[in-house]
């Protein structure tokens, strides 16, 4: 049976009557569309070749009159053309890969902050994570928003924060154990690599004191739940978050484990029909489009994550007032996420092309190494001129094409060099990817 965790204050916002809540967005709402409409030019411009101003947005419901905004505007505006402060107000800034070279950067006022350690203890609030948890980070710290977002909501709420980042599994194992970490938070694939370490240690996870896992930044299945739950003797919660919209925290489970609620007094959720563009009523699966109804540095109108799923019409058992999504397993596009890291094929292309010699032909193959960690392979067509018939010419060259790739994704691949003419054409939309992570 599930128990509802204690009442905590900055909750509060979850059970706000329907009335109360919609009254908030639309306020704030309209505060944001005017802070945007004033301070960026690219809002400015697109409000305006839809003939919209921000006196004509009075109820939450008036969103649909709004441009969308894409993650194309971010690298078009790179480093700091969608920020409404000035720089400095600006406290902080993350940063996360774009479909090119560039990555897109996402900034916070002291406010914002502020609000995104506040969503994110509400994340744990609603696991049943109190003041009295001792909390490992193991995702990574620096500019991916996973390390420090979790970091800041576990402080506010008062846990004790053991900030170890991601990577050296041995020693995770040993910290947990030792300091008594009763919740750990990294993505749900590294927990299972975690595990499988474990037990190759000999070491029974069953037999340490954690109770919660806050997984995330990847999609994960029910079957890879009930692993872990098994395996360590947990309960392993979901969390959702993207950069364009504060980092982790955007929505998270309940106790109850049945979809993430949106902090939607501070994050505005709506479903669209990703090839037209029509707002899709609850209950309809489409792409997920996000608008802050409060982040000052950086407001994001109608953004479109590309993210599929679905909003329940059900209210949740745990009395929350605030929507919940159904757990994000597809995208609208073709953004993969290996190991946490959001690539696009694009990358690995300008990655290969920018070797001399090198050819277009290429596919991506993804499955789980023996350790369950995310593998990615990258069979490239060998042309004459690149290389010889000797090994050594096609490691040379294999090597050469790995070293470009990761400079790009940031993530070490293998690639691998095929016969001419074996990879498959098409006249359509190829396909790239191979993905054999789930099978
Ligand atoms: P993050 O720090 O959360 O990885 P990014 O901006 O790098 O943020 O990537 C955001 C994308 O990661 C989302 O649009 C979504 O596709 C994916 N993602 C994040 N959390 C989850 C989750 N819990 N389930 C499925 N996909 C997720
Ligand atoms: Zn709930």
């Amino acid at each position: 049976m599930t128990t509802i965790p204690a009442y905590h204050p900055v909750s509060a916002p979850d059970y706000l009557p329907q009335k109360q809540l919609r009254e908030l967005q639309s306020q704030r709402l309209q505060r944001m569309v005017k802070r945007a409409y004033e301070n960026v030019e690219l809002y400015r411009t697109r409000m305006t070749e839809k003939g919209v101003t921000p006196d004509d947005i009075r109820t939450i419901d008036d969103i649909v009159k709004l441009p969308f905004t894409m993650k194309n505007d971010l690298r078009d505006t790179y480093p700091y053309g969608l920020f409404a402060s000035p720089l400095n107000e600006v406290v902080r800034l993350h940063a996360s890969s774009g479909t090119t070279g560039k990555p897109i950067v996402v900034g916070y006022t002291k406010e914002d902050v502020d609000v995104w350690d506040e969503v994110v203890a509400r994340c744990l609030v609603g696991y049943g994570v109190t003041d009295a948890d001792i909390v490992q980070v193991a995702y990574g710290y620096g500019l991916f928003t996973g390390g420090l977002g979790l970091h800041g909501g576990a402080s506010k709420l008062g846990c004790t924060v053991v900030p170890i980042s991601g990577g050296n599994t041995e020693r995770q194992l040993m910290l947990m154990r030792d300091f008594h970490v009763t919740c750990v938070g990294c993505t749900p694939s590294y927990f299972v690599h975690i595990i499988d370490k474990a037990l190759q240690m000999g070491i029974n996870m069953r037999d340490f004191p954690i109770k919660f896992g806050a997984f995330g930044a990847e999609p994960w299945s029910e079957e890879v739940r009930h692993y872990i739950e098994e395996q360590a003797g947990i309960k392993a919660f979901n969390i959702y978050g993207l950069s364009e919209i504060c980092g982790p925290g955007v929505g998270a489970e309940c106790c109850f484990q049945d979809g993430m609620h949106i902090f939607e007094d501070h994050f505005y959720p709506e479903i669209i029909d990703p090839a037209t563009g029509e707002a899709l009523p609850d209950g309809t699966e489409g792409e997920l489009v996000l608008s802050t109804l409060s982040k000052d540095a950086m407001p994001m109108l109608r953004y479109r994550t590309r993210d599929i799923t679905t909003i329940d019409v059900e209210p949740c058992a745990c009395g929350r007032t605030i929507r919940r999504i159904r757990p994000i397993r597809r995208r609208s596009d073709d953004m993969l996420i290996i190991r946490g890291v959001n690539v696009f094929p694009s990358q690995i292309e300008t990655g290969i092309l920018r070797v001399d010699g090198a050819s277009p032909h290429f596919q991506i193959v993804l499955d789980k190494g023996p350790d369950g960690l995310d593998r990615i392979e990258v069979r490239v067509e060998a042309t004459p001129d690149a290389v010889d018939d000797t090994v050594a010419s096609v490691e040379q060259f294999q090597k050469k094409i790995q070293h470009s790739i990761s400079q790009i994704i940031g993530l070490s691949v293998k690639v691998t060099l095929v016969q001419p003419y074996t990879i498959g054409r098409s006249e359509g939309k190829m396909n790239r990817v191979v993905d054999n992570r789930n099978k």
